[in-house]
């Protein structure tokens, strides 16, 4: 698709809705109702796929299913049914790998993010006294700030020093690839992992993982990415981008439901490998698992990672929403996803430069769905605008201390919802 010639007309935002070739995925998914001024029920503009993925319509079937398979079969849905407990996880497999562009192999449904991280850190975080730095962004994500600063500490080092937070070189808080060879130039040597983002929550902005990747290991450094708002965001080459590991939760882009099951991957040269990890019964060899000996000889790849048995309840809406990441693919995705949110950042400047301020990049190849928008005038009239979009029903998020995160998803977004986001805001300035 070429670039489009972008209108502020509800007439072409409607026909380029019309024209979408993945306008359909709107209707397979249930989108919260606002009520309106006169009290009837609308959709409302949804923009916080970022935060909560909405529900997919074949979610409630796909749960329904595995509640009747265990009112029906107990024990025995493990083997029966249509697709038997023992394995589920397997059925998600090829759909991960696909999103996020590794082999199957190297990706498993499990945990959590956070769960995720620790797991990974335990194997790929080994601090000596030489090398027990860790390097991430300033400002990152509490969870990943309390996970690595627990790690260094569990390994007996101090935070003070062994946790390098890599500030911002660009503004509005973005950070050059640059800046993060400079910073491995340095401190390499005594960096023991390198863990990153691929799209920062609050900036919205996306790294170059085969980069950033590349220069760590030169330094000999490992490297992660917590690819929580990148995964069914961005098309990913996880497996070509070298990078150690990765963990990702599934409820934001990927419309797996709250508390969603996350997910992790680690390189296939590792497969093989002996490390030091925190076992179950679920990563254990799959031909030995169930003679229930005292050896633990874990399954190769990603897999021996596994704790516990898989849960069912938590991974059927998975199963149903990755299924639609197939139909669609990330290729199609990102295509229109490049355009609806080219056609927001189109509006914000054309028509609201006086009022807000994009924080994201503008180069679209560094940043997703997500735009941060900074509104002008500081934290009390944000919050003033952040307010009288919500009860129009327009849903971002507020992240402190001043910013409205918009996120239009390829999957239920129009180009429509972008412009009624717009109007509103204008409607709000000429208020006052
Ligand atoms: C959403 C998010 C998390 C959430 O972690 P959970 O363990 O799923 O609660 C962690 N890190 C980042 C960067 C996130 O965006």
């Amino acid at each position: 698709m070429a670039m489009l010639d972008y209108q502020a007309s509800s007439d072409w935002a409607r026909a380029c809705d019309a024209a979408d070739p993945l306008g359909a995925f709107r209707d397979e998914f249930l989108i919260p109702p606002h009520e309106a001024s006169d009290g009837t029920p609308v959709d409302s503009t949804y923009f916080c796929g970022n935060s909560l993925g909405l529900q997919p319509r074949a979610v409630r079937a796909a749960v329904n299913a595995e509640l009747d398979y265990w009112a029906e079969l107990g024990v025995e849905g493990h083997f029966k049914g249509r697709l038997p407990w023992l394995d589920y996880h397997e059925y998600l497999r090829d759909d991960l790998a696909m999103i996020v562009g590794a082999q199957p192999g190297e990706v498993v449904a499990m945990n959590t993010l956070g769960v995720n991280l620790h797991l990974l850190m335990v194997s790929f975080y080994r601090p000596t006294p030489q090398r027990h730095a860790i390097l991430i962004e300033a400002g990152a994500f509490p969870t990943d700030r309390y996970a690595v600063e627990s790690q260094v500490r569990f390994h007996g080092f101090d935070p003070a020093s062994a946790l390098i937070e890599l500030e911002a070189d660009e503004a509005n808080g973005l950070i050059s690839l640059a800046a993060i060879e400079r910073a491995l130039a340095e401190h390499g040597a005594r960096i023991a992992l390198v863990m990153l983002p691929g799209i920062q929550y609050r900036t919205g902005q996306a790294f170059d993982l085969q980069g950033i990747t590349a220069l760590a290991h030169r330094y000999g450094c490992t490297v992660g990415f917590d690819l929580a708002h990148a995964v069914g965001n961005l098309p990913l080459q996880l497996h070509d981008s070298g990078a150690d590991f990765a963990i990702w939760c599934s409820y934001k882009y990927l419309n797996g439901g709250p508390g969603a099951v996350g997910g992790a991957f680690v390189h296939a040269r590792h497969a093989q490998a002996v490390l030091p990890r925190f076992a179950g019964w679920w990563g254990q060899d799959k031909a030995t698992r169930f003679q229930m000996g005292p050896q633990f000889a874990p399954i190769p790849g990603v897999d021996g990672w596994q704790l516990s048995n898989p849960p069912i309840l938590a991974l059927a809406p998975l199963r149903a929403s990755l299924e639609i990441f197939r139909r669609a693919g990330m290729p199609a995705l990102r295509e229109k996803s490049l355009q609806l949110t080219g056609y927001l950042e189109w509006l914000v400047q054309a028509r609201l430069a006086d009022v807000l301020d994009v924080v994201t990049p503008s180069d679209p190849t560094r940043r997703g769905a997500q735009l941060s928008i900074r509104v002008r005038g500081g934290r009390a009239r944000g919050r003033a605008l952040f307010e009288y979009l919500m009860q129009h029903g327009i849903i971002g998020d507020w992240r402190e201390p001043d910013v409205i995160r918009i996120s239009p998803a390829p999957l239920y977004n129009r180009f429509a919802d972008c412009l009624v986001f717009a109007q509103a805001v204008q409607e709000w300035g000429w208020l006052g």
